[in-house]
């Protein structure tokens, strides 16, 4: 198709185009009408005397690293935040995250009425997990971790058994105690429990 064939094709759009404009900016409405005025008026009121719920804020204990969840608005986290946040602090080696890690630690943070979360680890590179082995470290060979499917984490205030007891209950895959480091390992892998030190 000519350039000059392909101008005359596209000529009535063009001209079309600004009465178009014209049309649709003299039909817009004046404003809302009556029933979203009413609709919107009692949302305000519902939320009149209401405390906002704060923010809670998730902590790497190793890099120190942190960000902000409203759960107002869903316990999740862009899947680039999760990932960055939760990346392996020995090697700084990424992996995707089960996001579903996240609504459980903010699920258990609400549940205590917490708004901080520590997390101990996250992702784990394989080589460092190999590595934590041959230290001695209480770890699995093939861990969830070095999946992206496990978090350790502890909440501020909140004894290691009580919090234990919650994220079982959420029967989201395996969970471990750690009484002696205070903290709980979570993953979405089989279900099943354990406790280390
Ligand atoms: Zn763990």
């Amino acid at each position: 198709m000519s350039a000059r064939v392909a101008l005359l094709l596209a000529l009535p759009l063009l001209l079309a185009a600004p009465h178009a404009y014209a049309r649709s900016v003299e039909e817009k409405p004046a404003g809302p009408t009556v029933a979203e005025r009413t609709a919107h008026n009692q949302r305000l009121r519902a939320l009149v005397g209401k405390p906002a719920v704060e923010p809670i804020s998730v902590q790497h204990l190793h890099t120190h690293e942190w960000t902000v969840i409203d759960p107002a608005k869903g316990a999740t986290l862009p899947q680039d935040t999760l990932d960055e946040l939760l990346r392996c602090h020995q090697t700084n080696q990424r992996t995707r995250i089960d996001a579903r890690l996240v609504t459980a630690i903010v699920a258990a943070a609400l549940e205590f009425n917490k708004r901080r979360v520590l997390v101990v680890s996250g992702f784990r590179a394989p080589k460092f997990n190999l590595a934590l082995r041959k230290k001695g470290r209480e770890v699995a060979r093939d861990s969830q971790h070095t999946h992206g499917t496990a978090v350790d984490f502890k909440l501020p205030g909140v004894a290691p058994k009580r919090l234990l007891a919650y994220v079982r209950r959420l029967r989201l895959g395996g969970v471990g105690f750690y009484p002696e480091s205070g903290f709980v390992h979570c993953d979405t892998g089989p279900i099943r429990s354990w406790t280390g030190r």
